[in-house]
């Protein structure tokens, strides 16, 4: 189940700090028109929620982590949710020692500093919708 995209686009550019991560992600893409594509970032966050899917009860288990961390890495895509650009992103973070956390990015990730790069593709839309079998907001394959 893979279709065929094109690149048609690249964005770089920075969060503001304080922002919100998740929202400032989708409301970049939804400003830029972006409904295919792909983001990366690295950077810091003041404060981060990740997410780990408990795929037997289906069911995000969130992790508060309340300390500063750099955003090792920032991976995600970007598709359509309820009619609008959505991104679905995971990261790793890591601490003043150097440990690491990663996981699902859920709203309450706080920008430090972000530096973020976004390619928005030519292709077929994807949809996301509630798929049975996993309990997730997967996309809906044509
Ligand atoms: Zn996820």
């Amino acid at each position: 189940m893979m279709q065929e995209v094109h690149l048609e686009r690249y964005f770089m550019g920075r969060l503001e700090h304080g922002a919100d991560l998740m929202d400032a992600l989708n409301q970049t893409c939804q400003r830029l028109q972006i409904g295919l594509g792909k983001v990366s970032a690295i950077g810091a966050v003041q404060r981060a929620v990740l997410g780990y899917y408990d795929q037997g009860q289906q069911v995000y288990q969130t992790i508060s982590l309340n300390q500063h961390m750099e955003i090792v890495q920032l991976t995600g895509n970007v598709s359509i949710k309820d009619d609008k650009p959505f991104v679905h992103a995971h990261v790793t973070l890591s601490d003043a020692t150097g440990r690491t956390y990663g996981g699902h990015v859920f709203p309450g990730t706080i920008v430090f500093a972000c530096e973020c790069v976004i390619q928005a593709f030519r292709g077929p839309v994807l949809q996301r919708a509630l798929d049975t079998t996993t309990g997730l907001p997967l996309w809906q394959m044509q």
